[in-house]
């Protein structure tokens, strides 16, 4: 069944699409009876497609169960990566289960940009995530929330905190746990240079613990897939 993101009024149950998500729609072509599933705010809608141009559907079910969601939150604290890597991640993160991603610069960021500039790419960062959700069958949309300082992002409340660190790969303290249901689980990597000791010592203070992701150094987003695949089979 194929899944799109929309808007459901929950009233009248009459779906609308942005743009863009119409222009999709038109391009995979619809057939007339075809059953879809329209995503909004967590729910999942099944409608059927009546006409498929103009696009007129039908309300068939609503599908509360999110089976596809994990039963605890994985929560990515991203650095700001190169362009490419940080798309890369949102991407990835997004498929791998992630519930909220909040971005931030440490020192060692290596491309600096300002908030506004941030902003100014929200659409096109939102526009991965959600090809991301498609693609992946999430049952909901995670959060990108705005870029934050390193220690503003350290504050962000979670059950479990871990941060990884390339040091502690020697002394070899494996990621693993065993969560409670509905815990937030924060995930906290760095960028391309790394963490300083000072930032590793301020994320210890605030009640995160140091993994391991393995004795080889792997590059940042290497380390973020890897950190996020082993949360999310801890949770299947
Ligand atoms: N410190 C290195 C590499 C940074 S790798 C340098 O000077 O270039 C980028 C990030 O990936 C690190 O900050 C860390 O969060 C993560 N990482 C990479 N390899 C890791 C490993 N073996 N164990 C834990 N974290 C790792």
């Amino acid at each position: 069944m194929r899944r799109f993101i929309g808007n459901v009024n929950l009233s009248s149950l009459e779906v609308s699409f942005t743009p863009e998500v119409s222009h999709h729609i038109k391009v995979v072509r619809l057939q007339r009876g075809e059953v879809i599933e329209v995503l909004c705010n967590g729910l999942a809608f099944t409608y059927k497609v009546e006409e498929n141009y103009p696009l007129r559907l039908s309300f068939v079910s609503q599908n509360t169960k999110m089976a596809r969601e994990l039963d605890f939150k994985s929560v990515l604290l991203c650095p700001l990566l190169k362009k490419d890597n940080f798309e890369f991640c949102l991407q990835k993160s997004v498929e791998l289960g992630v519930s909220d991603i909040y971005p931030f610069l440490s020192s060692r960021v290596i491309k600096r940009v300002s908030k506004g500039e941030f902003e100014s790419k929200r659409d096109r960062f939102e526009k991965i995530i959600a090809e991301a959700v498609e693609q992946s069958n999430r049952d909901i949309v995670p959060i990108l929330h705005e870029l934050t300082e390193y220690k503003d992002v350290i504050k962000t409340e979670g059950d479990y905190k871990f941060i990884a660190y390339e040091e502690e790969a020697i002394k070899g303290q494996k990621l693993g746990f065993v969560p409670k249901r509905e815990a937030r689980i924060l995930s906290l990597f760095g960028p391309e240079g790394g963490f300083s000791d000072s930032e590793v010592y301020l994320a210890v203070k605030e009640g995160f613990t140091c993994v391991s992701l393995g004795k080889r150094i792997l590059r940042a987003e290497t380390a973020m897939v890897n950190m996020l695949s082993v949360i999310d089979f801890i949770g299947e």
